[in-house]
């Protein structure tokens, strides 16, 4: 299922982001970029093995690159996709979206439309092609599915008139009950 916005191609997708095929992946981290659980944690184990160890490759970057230990909403920390490049991964890009825990409002949608915006821009400064996210703040984070893929949708139409480089978005469900349910939106939508 795609949609197109000018340029700029959306599409919804099923699968283990870690193995996804485009140049770069997003990474829904925490603040602290400490990769504990969920996409987090399988991308640090992906990439290198180790998680301890990317969590310090995070950590250097995010000093290097932002000159904190933390991100805020659209700060955005890039580190390398180490042993992704198998899959032709060339970037991961670290974002931080909003914690729900269940509660949805227009605070928590603008949070997260500047974590997906902050990835998108940087993936375009990068001459990236192609960008997967996974549904950020839908898991351990809380907020509710089908208002993140609504919150995607919103930021993809609105960055596709900006984008340079980037020409294909992913959103890549994990659960095929959440790619169904991500789909419906698409449909109703679209
Ligand atoms: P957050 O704390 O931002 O909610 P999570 O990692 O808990 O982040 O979950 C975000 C989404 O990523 C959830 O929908 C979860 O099912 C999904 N997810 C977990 N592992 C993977 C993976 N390997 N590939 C793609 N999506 C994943």
């Amino acid at each position: 299922m795609e949609l197109r916005f000018r340029n700029l191609i959306f599409k919804i997708a099923q699968g283990d982001i870690t193995r996804f095929r485009s140049e770069a992946i997003v990474n829904a981290a925490n603040k602290y970029l400490e990769h504990g659980g969920g996409v987090a944690y399988a991308i640090a184990r992906a990439a290198a093995g180790n998680v301890r160890e990317y969590i310090r490759i995070s950590k250097e970057a995010m000093r290097e690159q932002i000159g904190r230990d933390w991100i805020e909403h659209g700060e955005v920390v890039v580190t390398p996709a180490l042993r992704l490049e198998q899959y032709g991964i060339k970037y991961v890009i670290h974002t931080v979206g909003p914690y729900c825990g269940g509660r949805w409002d227009e605070d928590k949608k603008e949070k997260l439309k500047k974590a997906i915006l902050g990835a998108l821009r940087k993936a375009d400064e990068l001459k990236v092609r192609s960008i997967a996210f996974p549904a950020i703040s839908a898991g351990i984070y809380g907020c509710p599915l089908e208002e993140v893929v609504r919150t995607f949708l919103e930021t993809v139409e609105k960055f596709s008139g900006e984008a340079d480089n980037v020409r294909e978005v992913y959103l890549v469900l994990y659960s095929s009950e959440d790619y169904e349910r991500a789909l419906k939106v698409l449909e109703v939508e679209g």
